[in-house]
């Protein structure tokens, strides 16, 4: 299939609809992003890529790094770690307070930001120096080494979090924070903050489209089995409160973040990368979303 005319057809339908929704202005640094940009990038199993627009544009990759943690916690111990997180669509905002109370600190998925503290604090619990640990992954995967966290990014977020300290303290009333909140939090902050591009993205994500083989080494990054259960995770738990909708769309795994990005891959063939800042009301991008239901009309690519 032509991929480049696709992304180009794309592109060209999405022309009337650039600047709309709301850029995340929750943290200061990111509301300052033009709504207007878009970038789209396609990486295949065979070894193929293609992109268009903004593509090589850094920006906040935000949420899509709790896949990167995902991988890291999942590698280390895919047993206990679901005790202590759930794999459940939450119905609720990504960083919804109300659920904890009732369910004893247990978050309902490693996606919405409670369950990310816990899978981050797994992480802190596992290495030394738990930001070089998922810096190196994202380089490994990526094969771009300048790929780096945004300090501003971090720190905007640091200082107007008061949810995310909020909950993770919360978690740890009910025993389910190990490590310190500070610390925990200061790995979720950066984790949050790595600036990367569509193109880094749809090809550090490659190995979930490859059975969790880096088709370009070889590499066995997760058992075959964990990128099965990562790619339903991001099916059923990715795409915040409208995963429903995005199933019936488009019909792909996918996981995005409030950066603008999203990353959706097709099982046995490519992983995709969409990037524009307007979100919206859900907090996932709307162009981004919009592109690819274009994809899959265009390509029939849906695992269903
Ligand atoms: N760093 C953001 C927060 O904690 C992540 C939100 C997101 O992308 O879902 O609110």
């Amino acid at each position: 299939m032509l991929y480049q005319q696709v992304l180009q057809q794309i592109f060209k339908d999405i022309q009337p609809l650039l600047g709309q929704g709301k850029v995340a202005d929750y943290i200061p640094a990111l509301a300052k992003i033009d709504p207007s940009k878009f970038g789209m990038s396609i990486h295949t199993v065979s070894g193929e890529k293609f992109s268009i627009g903004d593509a090589k544009e850094n920006f906040s990759i935000q949420s899509i790094s709790k896949i990167y943690t995902l991988v890291l916690a999942m590698a280390q111990d895919n047993v206990s770690i679901w005790d202590r997180v759930g794999r459940e669509p939450s119905g609720s905002k990504f960083n919804s307070l109300v659920q904890l109370e009732y369910e004893s600190g247990i978050p309902r998925n490693p996606f919405i930001n409670a369950g990310a503290h816990v899978i981050t604090d797994i992480v802190n619990s596992s290495y030394d120096s738990p930001k070089s640990a998922i810096l190196s992954l994202v380089h490994k995967l990526s094969q771009n080494l300048t790929i780096n966290y945004d300090q501003q990014v971090a720190s905007s977020e640091q200082e107007t979090g008061n949810r995310n300290y909020a909950m993770c303290y919360f978690m740890k009333s009910f025993g389910n924070i190990k490590n310190d909140v500070y610390k925990v939090l200061d790995t979720y902050f950066h984790q949050c903050a790595l600036a990367m591009n569509c193109i880094d993205l749809s090809k550090s994500l490659l190995f979930l489209a490859n059975e969790g083989v880096m088709p370009s080494t070889g590499e066995n990054i997760i058992s075959k089995k964990n990128s099965d259960r990562l790619n339903a995770l991001m099916l059923t738990c990715g795409m915040y409160d409208a995963v429903g909708d995005f199933a019936y769309r488009i019909g792909l795994p996918a996981k995005s973040g409030v950066g603008g990005g999203i990353v959706a891959i097709v099982p046995g063939e490519m992983s995709i990368a969409v990037w524009s800042p307007g979100l919206s009301t859900s907090g996932n991008s709307l162009l981004g979303t919009k592109a690819l239901e274009l994809f899959v009309n265009y390509t029939g690519k849906t695992i269903f």
